[in-house]
């Protein structure tokens, strides 16, 4: 059992660390704050080939293993979690869901725009169709050489920037999973039209807001992968974006508990510093452990997928664990800074903010202990359902 990373991923490691120092961190108040998505940022990030992260080389990526890219997310979410969100839906759900069903034509139209800092999206959830996708309204009527969509996509993240929609749509009435399709759709079609941007708790800097499709006519040749092969897409890609919300939350406790520690060196109180005092160092060692117990479960995850493992099971405990990591470093963190942490004058404040998507976004907690406790019951027999 080796643990080292390799010098390759070492070097890449750097290279992460030094431009989330120079880039994220300096903009991450602001970007909450103002509400602005960074995408001045991202030119920057796809410049540097993390937009096409993972994408093989022939399409302008850079060709990253899994690991590799988990050590991106993790460096990006330290100073700021809505860049590591954003980067993680358009590369996870966007860009990876055509390369893993597109066809060569759909791969080249797509592939280098979107690792050229092109924004993409992956508009799965409706009103009606949150954790159970199954009941997805939104229609795909194939009619001559294109299929008609019609409805309504909710929480669409990247929505108002992106050039290039994935939209999962039903296109067999009545079969749920069975029946569901997925699309490239150009944001310029018409018959697609945005909404008004959500007002969230957290995550200010990502550009959230539902699609509405009214007769949107899109090429039949934009069907991506099979017909009616949609949910195989959607599994794969909750492993990716599971797996990388996993090492965004291990990057988000690491940024709390920066922010903690230099607090606990500062203040003082009782004439010491309060990192003298061991109800704050149990707080900063709580958090420590528990930081290097994710990192090792997003470290196995990553290294399933790069080995070419099933690795949907280990993504769902892996994010499972972050949502709770994260949750419990900004908190503690919280609790260290006293009333400054309540103050928006202090980025504990926006952590503990952004920390709670963790535990909706891509799955919420309690669909991940589903998939969990389902494969431990499928191997006594008892096919559990959600
Ligand atoms: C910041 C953010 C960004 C997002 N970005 C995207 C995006 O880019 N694309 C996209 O398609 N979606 C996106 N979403 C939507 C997200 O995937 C859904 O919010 C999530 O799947 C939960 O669905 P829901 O909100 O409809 O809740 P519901 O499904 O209505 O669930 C409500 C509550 O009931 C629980 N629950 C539901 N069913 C069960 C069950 N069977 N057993 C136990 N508990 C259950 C849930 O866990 C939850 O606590 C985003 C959400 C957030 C918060």
């Amino acid at each position: 059992m080796d643990f080292a990373l390799t010098e390759e991923q070492r070097m890449a490691q750097d290279l992460f660390r030094a431009f989330a120092e120079k880039e994220v961190a300096p903009l991450a108040e602001h970007t909450d704050r103002a509400e602005e998505p960074p995408m001045g940022l991202l030119r920057k990030a796809a410049a540097e080939g993390f937009l096409g992260a993972t994408l093989p080389e022939e399409y302008g990526g850079a060709g990253m293993d899994m690991l590799t890219y988990t050590l991106l997310a993790e460096n990006l979410a330290r100073h700021c979690l809505s860049t590591a969100v954003m980067l993680g839906i358009h590369t996870m759900l966007s860009a990876m869901t055509i390369l893993d069903g597109g066809t060569s034509a759909q791969k080249q139209a797509c592939l280098p725009r979107m690792a050229g800092g092109e924004l993409g999206t992956f508009a799965l959830t409706e009103p009606e169709a949150g954790s159970d996708p199954g009941s997805i309204q939104t229609t795909a009527v194939r009619e001559n050489g294109h299929y008609r969509l019609d409805g309504v996509k909710t929480w669409v993240t990247n929505a108002g920037l992106a050039g290039v929609h994935v939209v999962v749509a039903l296109t067999e009435p009545g079969a749920r999973h069975k029946g569901l399709s997925a699309f490239i759709v150009d944001a310029g079609t018409p018959g697609l039209t945005l909404g008004q941007r959500e007002p969230t708790l957290g995550l200010r800097g990502m550009d959230i807001r539902p699609i509405y499709f009214e007769n949107c006519r899109v090429p039949a040749e934009n069907l991506l992968g099979q017909l009616n092969g949609g949910w195989s897409l959607v599994l794969r890609a909750f492993g990716r974006v599971r797996l990388s919300l996993a090492a965004a939350g291990l990057g988000a406790a690491e940024g709390a508990l920066d922010l903690g520690i230099k607090f606990a060196v500062e203040r003082r109180q009782f004439g010491v510093p309060i990192g003298q005092k061991q109800a704050i160092q149990n707080y900063v060692a709580d958090c420590a452990v528990d930081i290097e117990a994710l990192r090792r479960l997003v470290q196995y995850t990553a290294w399933l997928a790069d080995t070419g493992q099933d690795y949907g099971a280990s993504s769902s405990m892996a994010k499972y664990l972050a949502g709770r990591v994260a949750r419990d470093a900004a908190n503690k963190m919280l609790q260290v800074h006293g009333g400054y942490g309540f103050s928006d004058e202090y980025a504990i404040s926006r952590f503990h903010r952004d920390v709670r998507a963790l535990r909706l976004l891509g799955g919420s907690d309690e669909i991940q202990r589903y998939a969990v406790a389902r494969g431990l019951f499928d191997a006594h027999g008892l096919q559990i359902q959600p």
